[in-house]
C-alpha cells in the first residue's frame, strides 16, 4: 500500500521532491494532483499535494526528502539555460568561453551607474576561424 511521506501546497514542488525519490530509484507517486490544479486555491484546506510511495520504502524516502534539493535540478527559467555547446555559424567550428565584449572602462561605467550586467554583450570567439559571435 502507499503511504503519504510529505504534503506540498503546489503540484510542482510535489514533482521536485519525486525527482529526487525517483532519483535513488524509490517509486513515488503524486497524489490529488489534478484536485489541486481544478481547484489550487483550496488546496492547502485539503492538505495540500501528497507525496507517495510504497510503505516500505516510506522510511528511506522520508532520508532522502531531508536531504536540500541540488540546484541543478531545478529549472533556471530566471536566466535560461547556458549555452554549452554552440558552434560558430561562420564555419561550424568550435567556439571558444563566452566573454564579455567592450572595453575594460566601458564595464567598469556600466557597474558604476548601476546598470544591469545582462546588457553588457557576451560573445564567443571561434577557435577555427577567429570570428566573434554574440553568445545566446
Ligand atoms: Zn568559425
Amino acid at each position: 500500500m502507499l503511504v503519504t511521506v510529505a504534503t506540498y501546497s503546489f503540484p510542482h514542488e510535489a514533482h521536485i521532491a519525486k525527482g529526487q525519490l525517483e532519483a535513488v530509484d524509490i517509486p513515488a507517486f503524486v497524489a490529488d494532483e489534478h484536485t489541486i490544479n481544478m481547484q489550487w486555491l483550496y488546496s492547502n484546506a485539503m492538505g495540500g499535494v501528497r507525496l507517495q510511495v510504497p510503505e516500505e520504502f516510506a522510511a528511506q524516502a522520508i532520508e532522502v526528502l531531508k536531504e536540500p534539493v541540488e540546484m541543478e535540478h531545478i529549472p533556471d527559467s530566471e536566466f535560461g539555460p547556458e549555452p554549452e555547446s554552440a558552434v560558430c555559424p561562420h564555419c561550424g567550428g568550435e567556439l571558444g568561453e563566452p566573454y564579455m565584449a567592450g572595453r575594460y572602462p566601458a564595464l567598469v561605467g556600466l557597474l558604476f551607474l548601476g546598470l544591469p550586467l545582462w546588457r553588457i554583450k557576451k560573445v564567443q570567439k571561434c577557435l577555427s576561424c577567429g570570428k566573434t559571435t554574440k553568445a545566446v
